[in-house]
């Protein structure tokens, strides 16, 4: 298995880890932060979902430790400039749908699959300072992070969330739906007994449900700021 994202940047000043469940509103709130930082956001659901996707297309069943160890030593996952490639290939828009969502949350439960990728994301913070947004980032991953934030909202504000934005890319949405499978996602991702999705010790818990973005980015920035330089 290998993973590569930026290139080399020398040292690493700061790791910021941003956990949650689906829908709190990590990944734009993650990638905003990087801007207004300058540093490098890693997306590790994309990961997830991207191996997931490759597994699933092979035939490879979640059960099947034996094949699964081999496959995931010939995976190559490449992130960078908002794109994903698995192999070589961009799967950045087949990893984006309602099925993928499920088969991530199927194969990442698996310890093999959390083992193969445990090392790969934390040689991250060798390229530079990251935020990082994930379900594990903070507990597991970076537990020495200098700041690390959980967000979490209603599952019905979440299914909103997501209703919209299926909307607004002119796909069709139904609310119900996405409501019953981000309760399953939670279920799944907070249930398995590797790398739960939890509060992270130390983390800053934040309930988004009635809060805008910008003032999520606002929140976030300041804490950020309050951290005293090395
Ligand atoms: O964050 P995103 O929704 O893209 O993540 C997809 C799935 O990948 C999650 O539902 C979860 O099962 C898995 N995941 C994980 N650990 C992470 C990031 C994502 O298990 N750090």
């Amino acid at each position: 298995m290998s993973l590569w994202t930026w290139a080399t940047w020398p040292g690493c000043d700061m790791v910021i880890t941003i956990d949650g469940p689906a829908g709190a509103g990590k990944s734009s709130v993650a990638k905003r932060v990087a801007r207004e930082l300058g540093i490098k956001y890693l997306d590790t659901g994309a990961i997830y979902r991207a191996i997931a996707l490759i597994l699933a297309e092979a035939e490879i069943r979640p059960d099947h430790d034996e094949y699964l160890r081999e496959a995931l030593g010939k995976i190559s996952v490449e992130l960078g400039d908002g794109k994903v490639l698995v192999n070589g290939f961009d799967v950045s828009g087949e990893i984006r749908t309602p099925e993928v969502d499920g088969l991530s949350s199927v194969y990442s439960a698996i310890p093999a699959v959390r083992e193969a990728l445990l090392g790969l994301q934390q040689e991250q913070k060798n390229y530079g300072s990251i935020i990082a947004e994930g379900r594990d980032v903070g507990s597991v991953v970076f537990p020495d992070a200098e700041a690390k934030f959980f967000l979490t909202a209603t599952p019905e504000a979440r299914a909103k969330r997501r209703f919209n934005e299926r909307r607004a890319k002119g796909e069709e949405a139904d609310y119900q739906q996405i409501l019953a499978a981000i309760i399953q996602r939670d279920k799944n991702d907070s249930g398995r007994e590797t790398a739960p999705l939890k509060v992270p010790e130390g983390a800053v818990y934040l309930d988004t449900s009635d809060m805008t973005e910008d003032e999520v980015l606002q929140f976030i920035l300041d804490k950020v700021r309050e951290i005293p330089e090395k």
